[in-house]
């Protein structure tokens, strides 16, 4: 079966077994299960014939379902990529040209397998950058097929409206413009935010069309501690009403701190503290705003506060912030983590905080909290091992199960992948009877990524 592939793609087609160990897995869910083989896809002509060879293949006999799982970097979290029958994983690093720049538009066209840390280099001396920043180094691609977003969400948004356009083959061979180069449309159902989010489900993603944005002129950021996550929410709320250019607001629990202070040698305050970032146009406007954010965070009951305006200062206050999952994997050698994302409304932010809180507590699970407080959002990062996996199951479950109560939602970022399959029925009632109609009519032979979402 393998070599009729191996005609077609000739050495694009690997079985070494380095090759399907890291196509076995992501970074966070446990199952590893190899791929029969990995397909290096240089092109779109690539990523057709494999998809041909898979529906041919079930022509000949219907026990040949051998479905395709699209590949980017390989960074999510939730099993997305993890094969659960044998299966060709098509692997699309190495489709990563930035095909063209457009800053007349505001506006970048690359194909799927760009990382987000080389499409920004590739955007050095244009004044643009790409704002969408899931932590990992991920490939576009794989970033709009999870709807990724990260710290800066909050100002820029994340990739549904920073996708402008999509290219997108179907197993039937089919390839679909979705979007247009404006900035907006109104013209029929909007089938490229459908695929943002649809996990390899629905279609591979063969090039993408992005919004860029000036780089910030003037930036300032703030650290600050409280005494209590409820004066720590309050001063956040009193920065989102504020009007102020926030363009980060996150927060991390006295957890957090406290293993950032033994992995980095720090005395910080043990406190619930918010790290907070500002864009602003001009000097002036810089020096008033960072005036006013003080007055207010102050105002509320900070304890501590420093600011960072130069590069270095800056990116030594946020280490804090992006060091903190290597100091959690230093406090708790030879365990995973399992990183929860529920978001709610703003409002029900501290409760739900709170409730994620006790609940690591009384579980006696260790780990801690840290949110994009700004959109609702946050993780739990429970560090787990075999035996307490399912402990983390059910503390994760529990946490959605109060997170839909609050009116909120079982993954803010992360998507579906296996992991979160048991949530979509509480969380979409009839809806996702509808869902699964739609992944019918464009995959009829569930060949792309299945068992994955529904
Ligand atoms: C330390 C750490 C921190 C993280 N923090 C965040 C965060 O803050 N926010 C966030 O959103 N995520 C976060 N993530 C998760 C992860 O980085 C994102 O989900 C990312 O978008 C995955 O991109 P990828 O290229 O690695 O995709 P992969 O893991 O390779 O694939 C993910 C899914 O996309 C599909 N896919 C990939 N490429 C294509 C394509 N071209 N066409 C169709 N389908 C495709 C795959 O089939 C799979 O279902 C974090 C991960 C780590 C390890």
């Amino acid at each position: 079966m393998l070599g009729k592939l191996k005609t077609l793609l000739a050495d694009k087609v690997s079985t070494v077994s380095a090759d399907l160990e890291s196509h076995s897995h992501d970074e966070s869910y446990p199952l590893h299960r190899l791929p029969m083989a990995v397909v290096y896809a240089q092109s779109l002509l690539d990523i057709r014939q494999t998809l041909a060879w898979a529906r041919e293949a079930l022509a000949w006999a219907r026990e040949a379902h051998i479905p395709v799982i699209p590949f980017g970097a390989g960074t999510s979290l939730e099993g997305h990529i993890v094969p659960q029958t044998p299966c060709i994983s098509l692997d699309l690093s190495r489709m990563n040209r930035v095909l063209q720049v457009l800053p007349a538009d505001f506006l970048v066209v690359v194909e799927p397998g760009v990382s987000r840390e080389a499409l920004n280099l590739a955007l050095k001396g244009t004044g643009l950058f790409f704002p969408v920043d899931p932590g990992a180094n991920a490939s576009l691609g794989g970033m709009a097929a999870t709807n990724a977003s990260g710290t800066t969400t909050l100002r820029y948004g994340g990739m549904r409206p920073n996708v402008l356009a999509l290219e997108v083959v179907l197993t039937n061979g089919e390839v679909l413009e979705l979007g247009r180069r404006t900035r907006k449309t109104s013209a029929g159902y909007d089938l490229k935010d459908l695929f943002i989010g649809s996990e390899g489900t629905l279609g591979v993603i063969t090039q993408l069309t992005l919004r860029l944005h000036p780089l910030p002129a003037y930036v300032h950021a703030l650290r600050v501690f409280f005494a209590s996550l409820e004066t720590a929410a309050e001063a956040a709320y009193a920065l989102l009403g504020s009007g102020l250019p926030l363009a980060r607001l996150e927060l991390l629990d006295e957890l957090s701190l406290r293993a950032i202070n033994r992995y980095l040698g720090h005395d910080y305050p043990q406190k619930p503290a918010l790290f907070v970032e500002f864009h602003s146009s001009t000097k002036a406007a810089l020096e008033g705003e960072s005036r006013a954010a003080l007055e207010l965070v102050n105002a509320v009951g900070a304890i501590a506060v420093d600011t960072a305006i130069t590069q270095e200062e800056r990116s030594a206050q946020w280490e804090a912030r992006h060091q903190l999952y290597w100091a959690l994997v230093a406090q708790y050698p030879g365990h995973q983590f399992m990183i929860t994302d529920t978001a709610v409304p703003i409002s029900r932010m501290p409760e739900l905080v709170r409730y994620a809180q006790g609940l690591l507590g009384q579980m006696n699970l260790g780990g801690s909290i840290i949110g994009h407080v700004g959109d609702g959002n946050f993780h739990s990062l429970v560090a787990t091992n075999e035996t307490r996996y399912p402990e983390a199951e059910a503390y994760a479950m529990r946490l959605v199960e109060k997170a839909l109560e609050l009116g909120g939602t079982s993954t803010g970022e992360h998507g579906v992948g296996l992991r979160k399959k048991k949530y979509l029925a509480p969380e979409h009632g009839v809806a996702l009877g509808w869902m699964r109609q739609i992944k019918q009519l464009f995959d009829p032979e569930n060949l792309l990524n299945p068992g994955k979402i529904l």
